[in-house]
């Protein structure tokens, strides 16, 4: 019997097992340590910011940032809406109103014109976002010279969700850099994982402090334990800091990996009539996290849906692409600037396995399965 074939699968090796093996001899099993100090001043450096927090998740610095940021009972935050929820959830956790804002065709991601004009307008009216949440889908960069300038103009918050992009650049910077706060996630299935974490990335150190202050219960500074504020338990293990320290030193192999995986599915794919793959901006370099493409169900002669359950017959896992947050059930009340983009996206998208393991004959049987759908 041949394997499954996941999307996006934990690609570990013997680095890691030997941090993880330093932590437990050590006994820094705790959620502090020396590998969390060394993971932040690496994640740090690798970013090109000065300062970094490693925490439990990518939405726990979601919601840091956000709460640093000053976002309160009603204020407006506007997020891609093209995204996983994540990236506007902790919005809600702190009582603001998510504003969901579309794509543009040539990135995917966050639209930089309708972000100008949708500021330019909320500019007018007097009301002003807390922040905007840009993210960088699928391993590519949003055009985040553009939206730093949109914000810089109306003295807005920008927050760059960097959790599916950590490796790629944006005009020579990499991705997490961008804005006053980066975002990173290392969940399982991310270009690098430490089974469950993430990291808020900062050129303003005092603000990283305040986020390990809040991500360790708001406790201040006293023999005995007392508060003054509301805090969070948010702060990452010693020993998955071990483990996402392990992964990082191999960074630059799993990009070329990701790329040469998305390289060889153009090479298995890209003749066939109505599939289009994600573009690659032209201000950066994507990581190809994941190999996404859309399919035109007329010219292909089968529809995305189709070709997924061709692919699961015959045990590979793949996905259709984000769904829009504005059509989410928990989200139907906000406030849309645009959306056909994303619908559209969502319509006819689809990821492929996509992981760093992923072996050449593993490659040729999804490429077989999906030219076997075509019916033109
Ligand atoms: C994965 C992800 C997150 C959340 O990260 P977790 O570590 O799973 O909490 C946030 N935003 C985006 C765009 C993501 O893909």
């Amino acid at each position: 019997m041949t394997p499954r074939i996941y999307l996006s699968p934990p690609d570990v090796g013997t680095a890691e097992r030997a941090l993880v093996a330093d932590a437990f001899d050590s006994n820094w099993v705790a959620p502090l340590g020396p590998h969390v100090d060394a993971f932040e001043r690496e994640l740090a450096e690798r970013c090109g910011t000065t300062a970094c927090a490693a925490l439990s998740s990518g939405t726990a610095a979601v919601h840091l940032a956000l709460l640093l940021a000053g976002v309160g009972r009603g204020d407006e935050v506007w997020c891609s809406t093209f995204t996983f929820s994540a990236s506007v959830n902790p919005v809600c956790y702190l009582s603001g109103t998510p504003v969901l804002v579309d794509s543009d065709v040539t990135t995917w991601n966050m639209d930089p014109d309708l972000l100008e004009q949708e500021l330019e307008a909320a500019a007018r009216r007097g009301r002003l976002p807390k922040a905007v949440v840009a993210v960088d889908l699928y391993g590519q960069c949003a055009d985040l010279q553009r939206i730093q300038a949109a914000c810089d103009r109306h003295g807005v918050t920008l927050i760059e969700d960097a959790a599916e992009a950590l490796g790629a650049t944006a005009y020579g910077r990499p991705a997490g850099s961008f804005g006053r706060f980066g975002i990173l996630s290392f969940n399982g299935n991310k270009i690098i994982t430490s089974g469950g974490g993430g990291a808020l990335l900062s050129n303003d150190t005092d603000a990283i402090a305040r986020a390990r202050f809040f991500a360790t219960q708001a406790r201040d500074p006293a023999p005995h334990y007392q508060h003054s504020e509301i805090g969070y338990n948010y702060r990452l293990s010693n020993v998955l800091a071990a483990i996402g320290r392990g992964q990082l030193s191999t960074l630059e192999q799993r990009v070329a990996k990701r790329r040469a995986n998305f390289d060889r599915y153009v090479a298995g794919l890209g003749d066939l009539p109505g599939i289009a793959f994600m573009p690659e901006a032209t201000y950066g370099t994507s990581t190809r996290w994941l190999t996404t493409l859309t399919i035109d169900p007329d010219a292909f002669g089968a529809t995305r849906e189709d070709v997924r359950l061709a692919l699961e017959a015959q045990d590979i896992e793949s996905r259709p692409l984000w769904k829009p947050m504005h059509l989410q059930p928990v989200f139907a009340g906000c406030r849309v600037v645009g959306g056909q983009v994303s619908e559209h996206l969502f319509d006819w998208g689809l990821c492929l396995p996509s992981g760093s393991s992923l072996t050449a004959a593993e490659q040729d049987r999804v490429v077989e399965v999906v030219r076997g759908v075509c019916r033109v």
